[in-house]
């Protein structure tokens, strides 16, 4: 736990957030500006700052990620979806703990055409 990191923060309780699964290691809630009709951030428990510090030995916590939204996709029924990591501030990352954006919920083909 970093104890100034929101997400952090959000892991813990301390912050409020709209959650839409949570298990050991993964937690998933809502994005509080929404760039698709679904916005869903899946994090991983432990503060990790991005993709470009992960460790050699933590692969397993990127494949929670993937599966948690794989699976939370599923139970909402979307169609087609996006998963993204922004990865520094070049890349569009603004807060610093690792998160997978999930992204759907686009009711016909061409109209996902978004940046996050
Ligand atoms: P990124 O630009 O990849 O770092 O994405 C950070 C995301 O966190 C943005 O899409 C924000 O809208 C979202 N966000 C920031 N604060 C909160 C919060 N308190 N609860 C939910 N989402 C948040
Ligand atoms: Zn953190």
């Amino acid at each position: 736990m970093e104890t100034n990191c929101l997400f952090c923060q959000i892991a813990e309780g301390k912050v409020k957030s709209d959650k839409a699964y949570e298990d050991e290691h993964v937690l998933v809630f809502k994005d509080i500006h929404p760039k698709a009709p679904v916005h869903l951030l899946v994090i991983p428990k432990i503060h990790i700052q991005s993709v470009a510090h992960l460790g050699g030995n933590q692969g397993e916590v990127v494949v929670k990620l993937i599966y948690a939204a794989k699976d939370i996709a599923g139970k909402q029924g979307l169609l087609g979806y996006k998963l993204v990591f922004n990865v520094g501030r070049e890349g569009g990352q603004i807060i610093d703990h690792l998160h997978l954006h999930l992204l759907g919920g686009w009711s016909k083909n061409g109209d996902n055409k978004i940046e996050v």
